[in-house]
């Protein structure tokens, strides 16, 4: 087996689960990730050092949460840049688990799907895959109003990750802010044996939070895009300030991404857990926007503890 500092590259999840096993004694920590790495991901697998003996890296760009109109096919990969980026990790990876696809069970009947309503790309690739975890309530606004099949595939994939490499803690970044809280729920629901931890949003130093999609913003395009963050922060000066009004707090945030070009897909100020909207801050709330700037969708958040 490799040194820690590499890393060992399994892509068959048979092997996945066999390493899993070996290394019983040990507690392990999965950091799921779609690749094209950036310094929000490394901070991600650094922060794993702190929860758990050995790290496991899983780059795996999902096609159960595209829909056939998303960018799947648009989705930036460079795996060896990915390599390069994760032996840069203060303590490394153990595993880098980079499977070729999680839904490929051998010779099975391929689903006709032609005509349903909400079908990922997965589905309609002809995979016969047909099993899917489904967080109802959570998954219901925001990104999923906006992306049908998304947290379906997300909630699904995770499962298929837990189940393969079957870890004590995995860690999500906050920037997917209602990706976390699924998963959050889905582990508690489905009693996987499972710590999830959520990480704060790395930014870059101008603010815009990282993401492997802000490559396709045009220079012009990302400077306009600070006007997310810009917002943000402040709607939730102005709160801490007193604002305690929902509408005014969004009209402050649409306003300023307006401004700037920006076309917003949804802002919503929600309790923190329950994702519920909420007309006037009495607890701890998030403001969740996301926004297209050209063809790149953007999602940001800030969380509001009064
Ligand atoms: P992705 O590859 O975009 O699916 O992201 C993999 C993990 O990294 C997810 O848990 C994300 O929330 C997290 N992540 C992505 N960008 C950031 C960021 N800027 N700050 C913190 N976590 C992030």
């Amino acid at each position: 087996m490799a040194r820690r500092s590499q890393g060992i590259i399994i892509t068959d999840k048979y092997q996945m689960r066999t390493w899993a096993r070996s290394m019983r004694h040990n507690s392990i920590a999965l950091v799921p990730t779609m690749g094209f790495l950036h310094d929000g991901h490394l901070s991600l697998i650094q922060e794993a050092h702190n929860h758990a003996q050995l790290v496991v890296v899983s780059i795996y760009v999902n096609p159960s949460q595209f829909a056939p109109s998303e960018d799947l096919s648009t989705y930036p990969s460079d795996f060896d840049a990915d390599i390069r980026k994760l032996m840069t990790v203060p303590g490394g990876v153990d595993v880098i688990f980079h499977p070729h696809n999680l839904y490929d069970y051998g010779v099975e009947s391929a689903m006709d799907c032609a005509g349903m309503a909400n079908v990922s790309c997965l589905e309609e690739s002809g995979s016969g895959h047909e099993t899917w975890v489904r967080v109802e309530r959570l998954e219901k606004g925001m990104c999923g109003r906006s992306r049908p099949v998304f947290f379906r595939g997300v909630a699904t994939v995770v499962a298929k990750l837990f189940n393969i490499v079957d870890p004590d803690v995995a860690l999500f970044g906050k920037k997917d802010y209602q990706q976390w809280r699924i998963i959050d729920r889905m582990v508690r629901d489905l009693d996987f044996p499972v710590k999830i931890v959520g990480f704060e949003i790395v930014r870059d130093a101008d603010g815009l939070a990282m993401s492997s999609r802000n490559v396709r913003l045009s220079p012009i395009e990302r400077q306009k895009a600070l006007s997310i963050n810009r917002s943000l922060s402040k709607a939730k000066s102005a709160a801490e300030q007193g604002e305690l009004n929902c509408k005014s707090l969004k009209n402050l945030v649409v306003d300023e991404i307006q401004e700037a070009g920006g076309e917003l897909d949804y802002a919503e100020i929600v309790e923190q857990k329950s994702l519920e909207a909420v007309e006037e801050i009495k607890s701890p709330v998030v403001i969740l926007i996301a926004v297209w700037f050209g063809k790149v969708r953007l999602i940001d958040n800030i969380e509001i503890n009064i």
